[in-house]
């Protein structure tokens, strides 16, 4: 049995809109590496990408219970989240911290689409997850900033307006404490590609829109730091908490799919004159992927609700988001297995979400470091950096 589903309504509607975009769109997207800019332009003019935007703001306020809803279904769909997930949660920051001017400027514009605030700028190749050592500068200048330094895997750069940016006030050495001298700048991208902006796509082994961006001398007025100097990378923190349960969710679909399709082909593949789910070999499998994936949800919404609440959520988002990407992994590897051969051809879909599915172990938090986080928060273990 399932736990009941939350949100319904939001539920049919999202698997309606998904299927409008077959598999036959994605694998095309994926073969050629592009934006799949029909798909994310339905999931906005849908508002279903402005549920965390407060009403005031011109969203509908319904709360990360109602986002996950709709990734996971987007990912159950067969479908993929990713080109425009960030819509939805990046502007949380803004929303957190940012002044009541800031929010009327940008929140109802982001609400409706006319801005797209899906770039979010934090990884660094020198410094990898140890945040704390990035070193991309913004100095004062008068009244702006002046950004130099480069970024590594930043996600949908080149279909976002805005940017949300971290970097360095103050340099480590010189800052209280490490976590200290950071801001965040809200960077208008369509001003800065070509004024101290470069970006440059990286091709990986899914079809993500991540780039490379180097920040040569651009300028970005002091207007658009977003709360105080220097307390960027609490502010930072505070948002990645809604970013890993939005992923856990996606998790979620992406398993749900690969159980889905494991379930229908090993109920009609026929081998040694009988059904190839008839063989324990291969139903427990999908069996087992199906009791890891459903104690994952719990953990989902769990988290979720947290979050929802306004409680302090970060160590529940950690798990949640470890939980989930193991099972739609395991999922993924099962289908695979379950389909034999077919399990490679492209037009069956299971390769590409499969190839998709492995990322969420290592970004946006690499499982070792949430490991690291339970290890030492949660059960008082020492450190191990
Ligand atoms: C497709 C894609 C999209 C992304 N999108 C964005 C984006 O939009 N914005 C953004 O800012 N970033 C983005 N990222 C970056 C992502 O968040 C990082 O890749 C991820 O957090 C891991 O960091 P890293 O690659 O620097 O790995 P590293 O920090 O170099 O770590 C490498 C490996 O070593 C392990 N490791 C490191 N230190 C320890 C330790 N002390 N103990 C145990 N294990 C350790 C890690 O777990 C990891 O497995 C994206 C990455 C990818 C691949």
């Amino acid at each position: 049995m399932q736990s009941a589903e939350t949100f319904p309504e939001i539920r049919e509607a999202v698997r309606r809109l998904c299927a409008g975009f077959p598999g036959e769109y994605w694998r095309e997207k994926d073969r050629d590496r592009a934006y799949p800019a029909e798909f994310v332009q339905a999931l906005t003019e849908s508002g279903f990408l402005s549920v965390l935007i407060p009403e005031a703001y011109g969203g509908s306020g319904l709360g990360l219970g109602a986002a996950i809803a709709v990734l996971e279904e987007v990912h159950r769909s067969g479908c993929n989240g990713g080109a425009s997930h960030a819509q939805m949660y990046t502007m949380g920051t803004l929303l957190k911290h940012g002044s009541e001017a800031q929010k009327q400027a940008y929140l109802p514009r982001i609400a409706s689409g006319e801005l797209r605030l899906q770039a979010f700028g934090v990884t660094e190749p020198g410094a990898g997850t140890d945040t704390t050592r990035i070193t991309t500068f913004a100095r004062r200048d008068g009244d702006h900033y002046v950004v130099r330094g480069q970024k590594i895997w930043i996600s949908r750069a080149e279909h976002s307006d805005l940017m949300v940016l971290l970097c360095r006030t103050t340099a480590r050495e010189e800052a209280a404490r490490p976590s200290e001298g950071m801001s965040v700048l809200l960077v208008d991208m369509r001003e800065a590609v070509g004024n101290g902006l470069t970006i440059r796509p990286i091709r990986t082994m899914l079809n993500h829109a991540t780039t490379e961006l180097f920040f040569d001398d651009l300028r970005v007025p002091v207007e658009n730091l977003i709360g105080k100097e220097g307390q960027g990378f609490r502010y930072i923190l505070d948002g990645m908490n809604a970013e890993r349960i939005l992923i856990a969710a996606e998790c979620i679909g992406d398993a749900r799919f690969f159980i889905d399709r494991a379930s229908a082909y090993a109920r009609e593949r026929e081998v040694f004159g009988r059904p190839i789910g008839q063989n324990q070999g291969v139903q427990f499998p999908i069996a087992r992927a199906h009791v890891q994936t459903s104690a994952a949800d719990l953990m989902v919404r769990h988290a979720a609700d947290m979050f929802d609440a306004g409680e302090p959520c970060g160590t529940e988002a950690n798990m949640a988001k470890m939980l989930a990407s193991e099972a739609s992994w395991f999922a993924a590897d099962t289908c695979v297995q379950v389909h034999g051969g077919f399990g490679f051809a492209e037009e069956y879909d299971i390769e590409r979400k499969f190839r998709e599915t492995r990322l969420y172990q290592v970004a946006p938090i690499s499982t070792n470091l949430i490991l690291s986080h339970v290890g030492n928060h949660v059960l008082g273990l020492p450190k191990s950096f």
